[in-house]
């Protein structure tokens, strides 16, 4: 049957002070109904931007000079911003690559969800409310009815990366494209994260599109491999096809540079004969009191809760938690 989505030769560029940059020069791809489709590629291989173009959200100072974006039959690569509205939240979501801007810092978490879904469905606001708090739930976020009261700044990163999941699949769209939290979040919160996605994608048969940088998370993850080099699609297969059969000279170069895929994990190093203790905490604490806000008392946000624990001298010790387990608190008390 006829893909969800199918790109042909799509060009585009950025107009620049310093002049235009050529960030598509010919991409193209499919996604099937249901599939997940990997697009990797390093920094600055037009990843975002292929994305982007496919939901209508690039910036103001880019273009699309050529090609075709076909959702079923139609070709929205020349859409309006007002066109693309249309598609945008039911047809397609995205769940934007820096979690720390996406969300806007001056409402709470309870409204932009609402906002999300009322987008969606005209709903009386106690529906939506309780639709938002079903939302965080599936999205994997305890306390739902506790966070929707919160503002952005209260929620660790992996926690708002989850709201912006919960606010893409609000109007259950048939494809969510996910750009790959980088830096932002650390590696135990972004695998939980897309085990998250996956078994949710799975159970609402939604296509996605996974912008990664990484070649391990697109094999976990992605029934097909799509590589992206300069602004062209140069590997397309199974993730199998690519990963042990790779056509194209880049896409080889990028799976041997992949830890992981062809390495065994190293062994830890063996512990240091000199056992002085050079440092022992002992049931560090550390809490943070927020304002109060209209009608509800002040909360107070145990960072710290009896942690204790020694370093010896010649010793590494790593501090290792998911994000906002308050890891940077206890350096900073030590
Ligand atoms: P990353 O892995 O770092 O997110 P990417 O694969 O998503 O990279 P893009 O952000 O799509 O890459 O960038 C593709 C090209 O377009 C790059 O040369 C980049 O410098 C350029 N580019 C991206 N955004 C802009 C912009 N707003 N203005 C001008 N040039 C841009
Ligand atoms: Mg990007």
């Amino acid at each position: 049957s006829a893909p969800l989505l199918r790109v042909e030769n799509l060009t585009s560029e950025y107009l620049t002070t310093r002049g235009t940059v050529e960030a598509l020069r010919g991409a193209g791809l499919e996604i099937g109904h249901g599939e997940t489709v990997a697009l990797v590629g390093e920094s600055g291989s037009g990843k975002s931007t292929l994305s982007h173009a496919l939901i209508g959200l690039l910036p103001e100072n880019a273009r699309i000079t050529g090609g075709k974006i076909l959702f079923g039959d139609t070709d929205v690569a020349d859409w309006s911003d007002r066109q693309f509205r249309t598609l945008r939240g039911n047809r397609i979501g995205l769940i934007p690559q820096d979690p720390t801007v996406s969300l806007n810092p001056v409402r709470t978490i309870g409204h932009q969800v609402i906002e999300a879904i009322r987008a969606h469905r005209k709903m009386p606001k106690a529906s939506a409310q309780a639709e938002a708090a079903e939302l965080l739930d599936r999205a994997g976020i305890d306390r739902p009815q506790t966070r929707l009261q919160q503002y952005p700044h209260q929620l660790s990163g992996g926690m708002r990366q989850r709201v912006l999941i919960a606010i893409a699949i609000a109007g259950r769209p048939d494809l969510l494209i996910a750009d790959e939290p980088t830096s932002a979040l650390d590696a135990t919160v972004q695998k939980k994260i897309l085990d998250h996605l996956q078994e949710l994608t799975a159970e609402l048969g939604t296509s996605v599109l996974l912008v990664t940088h990484d070649l391990g998370v697109a094999a976990d993850r992605a029934d097909r491999i799509v590589v992206m080099n300069g602004g062209r699609i140069v590997e397309a297969g199974t993730s199998d096809e690519v990963l042990t059969n790779p056509t194209d000279a880049y896409t080889r170069r990028l799976v041997a540079a992949a830890p992981g895929l062809s390495e065994p994990s190293r062994a830890p190093a063996p512990l240091p004969a000199d056992t002085e203790v050079l440092l022992s905490a002992k049931d560090l604490r550390r809490e943070f009191t927020l304002p109060a806000r209209r009608g509800e008392p002040k909360q107070t946000i145990h960072a710290v809760d009896g942690v204790s624990f020694d370093l010896l001298r010649g010793e590494t010790l790593a501090l290792v938690g998911e994000s906002g387990s308050g890891k940077s608190t206890t350096a900073k008390l030590v």
